[in-house]
């Protein structure tokens, strides 16, 4: 689940200052974690905390978006969801935000099927975004990385997104001059899903996502949760990403990772290993 935050980090010194270039650093000292790696490692809580048994996942994800959201309440939420973190009796909303498909990852990697993958998305969205394309949203990400992790082509896997939830007769580079801020899913999860479908690897993707501009951080997110699914994340981006987590998000992504392990890629391109066994090696650098 790391390349969700990944692109989160890596958009978020754009979200308010869009660069339409794929000539940036992934990595500055104005990028921070924001609302959309908050939310992701709340439901990656969520599914740590249900051990194999979804069957309370909504009200599990309930309870651990609102204390994350708690803790971090800074992070960027929009004003519907933070009332919703602080509310005592939280309902949903009827939102068809991109919150819905910018936190979803999890779900993709811990599912063991296709279904499961949708009725997992399901479980965590329906509680805030429960309009039909918050919904959509989330399923149509949640899927994608099911796929990826399923080792489908991307052929294959942009072939169910467009015969299943969009319709995307675009490229970036067409999009790229007049796209500006929408931060409906119907308006950025295509944009999201056609970065990750032109993307050479996984930098490159999350590079492809905040070049179009718009809401960088949540595109990159969407796009980098995908992207990990597909390729694996280079090993040196995982070492720089994690300098930007402090102790309470280390931790979730450590157990997540350990749980649900998706590819790390060493400097010579090849697949090294997870990006658990990279953490880990890091913890014990650090703990030693
Ligand atoms: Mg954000």
């Amino acid at each position: 689940m790391i390349g969700a935050i990944i692109g989160d980090i890596a958009g978020s010194r754009f979200e308010w200052n869009n660069y339409k270039s794929k000539k940036i650093k992934l990595f500055h000292k104005r990028c921070r974690p924001t609302d959309d790696s908050i939310m992701s490692l709340a439901i990656a809580k969520a599914i740590l905390e249900s051990t194999g048994d979804f069957t309370d996942l909504s009200a599990r994800a309930v309870s651990c978006m609102q204390e994350l959201g708690r803790v971090y309440k800074n992070a960027g939420y929009g004003g519907n969801f933070y009332r919703w973190i602080f509310a005592d009796d939280p309902q949903p909303y009827n939102s068809f935000g991109n919150g819905s498909a910018m936190r979803v990852g999890p779900c993709g990697y811990a599912a063991q099927n296709l279904e499961e993958a949708k009725e997992l998305s399901a479980k965590v969205t329906k509680v805030t975004h429960n309009h039909p394309e918050g919904m959509k949203g989330a399923e149509a990400t949640a899927a994608a990385i099911f796929l990826a992790r399923e080792g489908r082509s991307r052929e294959e896997i942009r072939n169910y997104i467009l015969e299943n939830y969009y319709h995307i007769d675009f490229t970036i580079d067409q999009i790229r001059p007049k796209y500006t801020f929408d931060v409906s899913c119907q308006g950025s999860v295509p944009v999201a899903l056609e970065a990750f479908f032109e993307s050479t690897d996984f930098e490159d993707a999350i590079k492809t996502a905040i070049s179009v501009g718009g809401d960088s951080d949540t595109i990159g997110a969407i796009t980098g949760s995908i992207a990990e699914a597909y390729y694996g994340v280079p090993e040196h981006v995982i070492r720089a990403a994690i300098e930007y987590l402090d102790g309470t998000q280390m931790e979730i992504l450590y157990y997540f990772e350990e749980r649900y392990p998706s590819k790390a890629i060493g400097e010579d391109g090849e697949v090294s290993g997870t990006v658990f066994d990279v953490l880990n090696g890091l913890c014990q650098i650090s703990g030693s």
